[in-house]
């Protein structure tokens, strides 16, 4: 059986094929330009795949609200093309499959969760460190939603005490994507993020708010793994240093054995950056069978 998987990014859409193992058989990537453009791109490469239906994780905030007039809509987006947009609507009039939707995050920790490092866990976390910060939850064994879908990467932060910098947040001065997303990391310093693998100071204070926000999710919500993902995650040299803050900063107060292990409590993405594109495949196969 076919699935189809669309990752709608703000600056690029991946589109896949999967079967039910998450095996990606073809996939393509376009630029996002307007919805009218980009959703009739997106039409034409599935609608002869064959697919039984699709997933989309999509950049947001979303509407995820099943009884709610704009359920499946992009809702309060920066990107202005794409506010109030009905990406799920539109795509669905033109395949007519079922279509399963979430965050772009929450896809990822669904991919995790489905064949990655969640695998067999009844809860976990996708932090993403790109282009912005994100954090997909799943959770007793089904991604969260509450009132909207968790925004996690705006939650607000302590400023490191040599830190000038603003932040690049224009709702925030001190949360976490302000602060720690890429493009920050290249403000704060000047230089493009890959060229300053060497600065370590660079690093210790990326560390030292990544491990603020995972010290409140573990607080919050208690997951039995955390995974890091994004393009900042390729520095590898994050891990210890994240490890050893979340140690100091929860100061022993969650005694749990997965504190006692972080080299296996907190750690790398593991599908070779296609959780988020295999998560959609399972959206995908979720929605098919809810129909
Ligand atoms: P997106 O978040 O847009 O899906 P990525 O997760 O690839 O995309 O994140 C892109 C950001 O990650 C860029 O802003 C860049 O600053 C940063 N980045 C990408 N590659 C690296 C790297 N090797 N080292 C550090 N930072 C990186
Ligand atoms: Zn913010």
């Amino acid at each position: 059986m076919l699935f189809g998987a669309l990752e709608a990014g703000g600056t690029k859409m991946v589109l896949a094929v999967g079967n039910e193992n998450g095996e990606i058989l073809e996939q393509i990537s376009i630029p996002t330009e307007t919805p009218s453009v980009t959703v009739s791109k997106i039409v034409d490469y599935f609608k002869d795949k064959n697919i039984v239906a699709l997933g989309i994780g999509s950049f947001g905030p979303i509407d995820l609200d099943r009884i709610s007039k704009t359920y499946g809509f992009i809702t309060s987006t920066p990107k202005l093309a794409w506010r109030n947009y009905d990406i799920v609507g539109n795509i669905k009039n033109e395949l007519q499959i079922p279509i399963g939707f979430d965050t772009d995050v929450n896809a990822s920790a669904l991919g995790e969760a489905t064949w990655g490092s969640i695998k067999g866990l009844s809860s976990g976390i996708y932090i993403t460190i790109g282009t912005g910060v994100g954090v997909g939850v799943y959770m007793n064994g089904e991604l969260l939603h509450g009132m909207l879908h968790p925004e996690a990467g705006h939650i607000l932060l302590s400023k490191h005490p040599k830190d000038n910098f603003e932040g690049v947040c224009p709702y925030h001065p001190n949360c976490l994507e302000g602060l720690a997303s890429g493009p920050s990391i290249e403000k704060r310093w000047n230089q493009k993020a890959y060229e300053l693998k060497d600065q370590t100071e660079v690093w210790e204070m990326e560390a030292f708010y990544i491990a603020q926000g995972i010290v409140n999710y573990i607080l919050t919500l208690a997951p039995h793994k955390i995974v890091l993902g994004g393009g900042v995650m390729h520095q590898e040299q994050l891990f210890p240093s994240i490890r050893k803050q979340v140690t100091e900063l929860m100061n022993g107060y969650v005694n749990t054995p997965q504190m006692e292990d972080l080299d296996n409590y907190i750690v790398p993405a593991s599908l070779q950056d296609n959780q988020g594109i295999m998560g959609c495949i399972q959206l995908a196969k979720l929605e098919l069978n809810k129909n």
